[in-house]
């Protein structure tokens, strides 16, 4: 049965070393892993999407105004992928590999991502990406109620937050029934 990779805000702003909510050096150093499963999923014939922060600086509607600075704006640098992601979605880009807008935690709160997994009849979802005890975190939350079967690659997470890895990893397992690969 077909699976999908999602790959979770894996742009400057929150990876790279002048990202304006960089989780660091930890989020640097799965690139490779990152890339290399994007791969081993468009060779199985699998899909791969890339939910990605957006913003409108100081939107004074926006919750996460009130929580951190200006981040993943349009158009900008920051909201560029980062590192050897980049070329690998400019090469791979299509029907099976797409990136799409996010504007809260959760890569399912107002987006079309049910309706496609569901179009295509996916049956897993895997997660990869920043950060593990927040984007990551609520998109497995929100794909725990919609019934999908979770594998969370714990080579291919990171945050910067102290103790956030191991909590949330943990919070995966017991209480979301994934697996951690
Ligand atoms: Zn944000």
């Amino acid at each position: 049965m077909p699976k999908a990779l999602l790959i979770i805000d894996y742009t400057n702003d929150f990876v790279a070393p002048t990202g304006a909510l960089t989780a660091g050096a930890p989020a640097q150093a799965i690139a490779p892993r990152i890339v290399e499963l994007a791969s081993q999923f468009v060779t199985a014939h699998d899909f791969v999407y890339l939910p990605t922060d957006v913003h409108t600086p100081h939107d004074p509607y926006h919750p996460e105004s009130k929580l951190f600075p200006p981040h993943n704006v349009r158009g900008s640098w920051g909201r560029e992928l980062f590192g050897p992601l980049a070329p690998w979605y400019a090469e791979h880009q299509g029907a099976n590999v797409v990136l799409f807008d996010k504007t809260r935690y959760s890569s399912f709160a107002g987006t079309p991502l049910d309706l496609w997994l569901r179009e295509r009849d996916v049956t897993e979802v895997h997660l990869v990406g920043v950060c593990t005890d927040i984007c990551v975190l609520h998109t497995a939350v929100d794909a725990y109620n919609l019934n999908y079967p979770l594998t969370i690659h714990q080579d291919a997470v990171a945050t910067f937050k102290p103790g956030g890895q191991e909590w949330a990893l943990d919070h995966f397992k017991t209480c979301l029934n994934a697996t951690i690969a």
